[in-house]
């Protein structure tokens, strides 16, 4: 099959790479669309993975091709999203069902090899189907949706009727955005040094430019240390600072501002991955596909790029260096 394969740190191949076989207990999976999350550019450029050679990619979805004779469940033109995170069964986290705190984890497209591939072999509890009226684009992005809405639920008794403001507007940032309405918060705002990220807040219909002078919720959806710290300074009294974005650098925090965070009592949450197989509404994966279905989530209108694998390598470097303006980037296998 044909995959993006990475040799060593920012040696990235479109080559012929061997398919995953179908272990027992398993379904193959045909790649639909794979999305680039904002963690595969230092991941594969800057990084690299846990070993070389590595097929990267985990925000993905496709149609099952073949199902192992004891898998139930599946059958052969399912269409499915996939929960990239593989956990032991046997640590306190998976007792309590907190999969992606498992301590002993594996990962498609950082410890495994992932979805920029054709095909991908995965076990039947990672699989969901998608609801009838989800395109499988956007299907393919239920794992940022879930992350986004994971973020917001740590704050959820602090939304209705109240505002949010959210610094990043990428991906990320404008599905949260889209879950804080969703989730009755009164007023949403976006910032972000790119105009163009702006321009489609605004046409996705929130209040995009310059931060607000206060919110009640404040969420660095971009994990550079100025929007942590605009996030911070926003954060009103009582209010609250949701930690999002993945760490680009270290920050250094004023001591005014230190002492403000302080004195304004605010509630610093940090946030990790989404919760996945439970049975109820905190399952941020079950919510997005139906908040998809349903269409209170709106996630084409983010497909910047929808490009195909053999151009796969030319858009990861146009993304580094940032050669055009990018949103959500698809790639299809
Ligand atoms: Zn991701
Ligand atoms: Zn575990």
């Amino acid at each position: 099959m044909k995959a993006l394969v990475l040799h060593a740190v920012g040696d990235l191949r479109y080559e012929d790479a061997p398919e995953p076989p179908l272990t027992p207990g398993s379904v193959r999976v045909r790649v639909a669309f794979c999305g680039v999350c904002g963690s595969d550019i230092p991941r594969i450029f800057v990084k690299g993975t846990y070993r070389f050679p590595t097929i990267c990619g985990h925000e993905f979805a496709g149609t099952v091709e073949a199902v192992a004779p004891e898998v139930r469940g599946f059958a052969p033109g399912d269409r499915v999203a996939v929960f990239p995170l593989l956990w032991c069964g046997k640590c306190g986290a998976c007792a309590e069902r907190k999969y992606v705190q498992c301590e002993n984890y594996d990962y498609y497209g950082s410890r495994r090899d992932g979805a920029f591939a054709e095909r991908v072999v995965v076990p039947p509890r990672n699989l969901l189907k998608i609801p009838d009226g989800v395109r499988l684009e956007e299907a393919a992005m239920t794992e940022p949706a879930a992350v986004a809405r994971h973020a917001l639920r740590r704050v959820a008794d602090r939304l209705d009727g109240r505002s949010v403001a959210i610094f990043g507007a990428g991906p990320i940032g404008l599905m949260v955005a889209q879950w804080a309405r969703a989730m009755g918060a009164a007023s949403v705002s976006l910032s972000d040094p790119i105009a163009r990220k702006l321009d489609l807040a605004r046409e996705l219909g929130f209040d995009a430019g310059a931060p607000p002078e206060r919110a009640d919720v404040a969420v660095d959806a971009a994990g550079a240390p100025p929007a942590l710290l605009a996030a911070m300074r926003a954060a009103r009294r009582g209010g609250a600072v949701v930690l999002l974005g993945n760490p680009a650098g270290d920050l250094t925090l004023p001591s005014a501002l230190w002492s403000q965070l302080m004195r304004r009592e605010v509630s610093l949450h940090g946030v990790w991955n989404s919760d996945y197989g439970l049975e109820d509404d905190r399952d941020d994966w079950k919510a997005a596909l139906e908040a998809m279905a349903a269409g209170r989530l709106r996630l084409r209108p983010l497909i910047s790029h929808v490009v195909p694998l053999a151009e796969g390598v030319a858009v990861l470097r146009g993304m580094r260096d940032g050669r055009d303006f990018y949103s959500k980037v698809l790639i299809r296998p």
